[in-house]
């Protein structure tokens, strides 16, 4: 998107903005999988929620990654839409729930949709079995997430050596095991994590099939990167060594999944903001926008991110610091932000932010969330 769209966009509606270019979607998602044939795409809906993004990676063919109830419905109804009065018997090709932990009132409005969702311990396999008895189960392994920008191991995945004992717990509960599961850690840039996953899972599900178990799907979660600079290795690079491990370890009767939800996304979506407000402090001038940390930039807080802003305006560059709208003083963007001098009116603007950013931004201090623009739908 060429910056004299963003500034006639921020003009003509209003700022703050965000403006989401789907050809950049689609061309996120033909990227995955030209380098990744044999790798089915269930996009993590959490990312980005936007119904219109639902709707482009859909028609690009894409599955869905949904982690709540909402996130459920929000998929599951723009599907039944599409064919109206069609029952959706099989949705297993179109969802995946991959929240290992559910609450029972979740679960027992799933059940009647037979979902297919994750687990990661043998508490969640007995509620699973309480209250979505009609559910398919996806076994979560933890894995190394050495070096990611999200580490998720702590919280989410079974230990490997009790990976197999909890198969079979599902199998004597009754429930059918339909996959295996990892994820990396968001941003992984570290390849060395998948392989050493790819090789783990593997070693599950040949115990698994050893004896008498073959588990169909082999799910490899997110934590694709999204290319924020130069120097993270494209799709290409990381592609290479995952083709090369699962052409290696996997049967092709294996169906092979994954969740990217940021790679998808991320170099998506450019926010406009204003300038609202100007001072000197401490003899550096001091720029005060119309969004925040706890709007669009949220990802700052939440995803350890960066996004470094930019203006439209040409001068020479000076060291700024850039807050946000709310009075509260963990609303700062950046402490060394290099801008030329702005003046109250102008028009600044941030890339990348489309992963992570609007999703979880929240109403603090009475601001509503930026609007969302979509080009090139
Ligand atoms: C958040 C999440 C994803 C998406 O991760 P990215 O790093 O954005 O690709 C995929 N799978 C699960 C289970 C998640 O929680």
């Amino acid at each position: 998107m060429s910056l004299r769209e963003l500034q006639r966009i921020a003009r003509e509606g209003g700022t703050p903005v965000v403006v989401v270019d789907h050809a950049v979607i689609r061309r996120n998602y033909a990227a995955f999988r030209r380098h990744l044939p044999r790798v089915q795409v269930y996009y993590a809906v959490k990312a980005n929620p936007e119904a219109a993004i639902i709707r482009t990676l859909y028609r690009a063919g894409a599955s869905f990654d949904v982690a709540s109830l909402p996130e459920f419905m929000l998929v599951y109804e723009y599907i039944r839409d599409l064919a109206p009065g069609e029952q959706q018997a099989f949705i297993w090709d179109k969802i995946i729930y991959a929240n290992p932990i559910k609450p029972r009132e979740t679960l027992e409005a799933l059940d009647r949709y037979k979902p297919l969702v994750t687990y990661d311990n043998l508490e969640e396999l007995r509620k699973i079995k309480a209250y979505a008895p009609h559910a398919g189960v996806v076994l979560r392994l933890r894995v190394p997430n050495t070096g990611s920008l999200v580490e998720l191991s702590s919280k989410f995945g079974c230990d490997p050596a009790e990976a197999v004992a909890l198969v079979k717990a599902a199998l004597d509960l009754g429930l059918g095991v339909e996959g295996l599961s990892f994820h990396v850690g968001s941003q992984c840039t570290n390849f060395e994590n998948f392989v050493q996953a790819l090789n783990m899972a593997s070693a599950v599900l040949n115990e698994s099939r050893s004896r008498g178990h073959a588990i169909p799907i082999l799910d490899i979660g997110g934590g694709f990167p999204a290319r924020y600079h130069r120097d993270v290795p494209s799709v290409a690079v990381l592609a290479r060594k995952i083709n090369h491990e699962i052409d290696r370890l996997f049967p092709k009767d294996i169906q092979i999944i994954a969740e990217p939800g940021r790679s998808l996304v991320a170099t998506a979506a450019t926010a406009v903001a204003r300038v609202i407000g100007k001072a000197r402090r401490d003899g550096r001038p001091c720029y005060y926008i119309d969004d925040s940390v706890y709007h669009t930039f949220s990802g700052i807080i939440f995803d350890h991110g960066r996004y470094p802003l930019q203006a439209f305006r040409e001068g020479p560059r000076e060291i700024c610091a850039v807050f946000g709208q709310t009075c509260d003083g963990l609303d700062t963007l950046s402490l060394s932000e290099e801008l030329p001098d702005l003046e109250i009116g102008d028009l600044v603007y941030a890339k990348n932010i489309g992963a992570y950013g609007s999703a979880s931004a929240t109403r603090f201090n009475g601001f509503a969330p930026a609007r969302v623009v979509h080009i090139h739908e």
